[in-house]
């Protein structure tokens, strides 16, 4: 299921990671959809919503937080490293979920620090470049390999 395809109503009283990238919007995306936009306010209603790429955009990233009124988590680290949630978590029992489309980022990011992860469909671009393909068809291989071996 797309982003936009979540069931709000799930979701309440948790810390939630969102993902840029994919699933925000396509690789690179500096605009997202009025549906998209609408998704995160409705979960920002009933939650602790923060936003996390792993892409070197500080300016594409800091107007998304502005745009969509939640904030920006700043880590050194990147995706799936556990620091980040330092930046985050301020006691036991917070309930977090991560919310992105790539396994080896978000996926294991979230098996690491013990939060819910939900896997959302890519959104990709009519015209991908090679590179953003390439990155997903690992993503997948990888996916494949580490839920063969029921590491995932
Ligand atoms: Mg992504």
């Amino acid at each position: 299921m797309y982003f936009t395809e979540l069931d709000p109503a799930l979701f309440s009283g948790k810390t939630i990671i969102v993902d840029i990238d994919g699933t925000l919007g396509h690789d690179g995306a500096k605009t997202m959809t009025q549906e998209t936009m609408a998704m995160v306010a409705r979960l920002a209603g009933h939650n602790k919503v923060y936003l996390l790429s792993n892409k070197p955009l500080p300016e594409r990233n800091a107007a998304f937080s502005q745009l969509l009124n939640i904030p920006y988590l700043h880590s050194p680290y990147k995706k799936p490293h556990r620091k980040i949630a330092e930046m985050l978590l301020d006691g036991e029992g917070e309930d977090v979920v991560v919310i992105g489309d790539k396994y080896i980022t978000d996926g294991l990011f979230a098996k690491r620090i013990n939060a819910q992860f939900i896997k959302v469909k890519r959104i990709t671009a009519a015209n991908e470049g090679v590179k953003a393909r390439l990155a997903y068809l690992i993503d997948d291989s990888i996916f494949a390999v580490l839920h063969f071996f029921h590491l995932l």
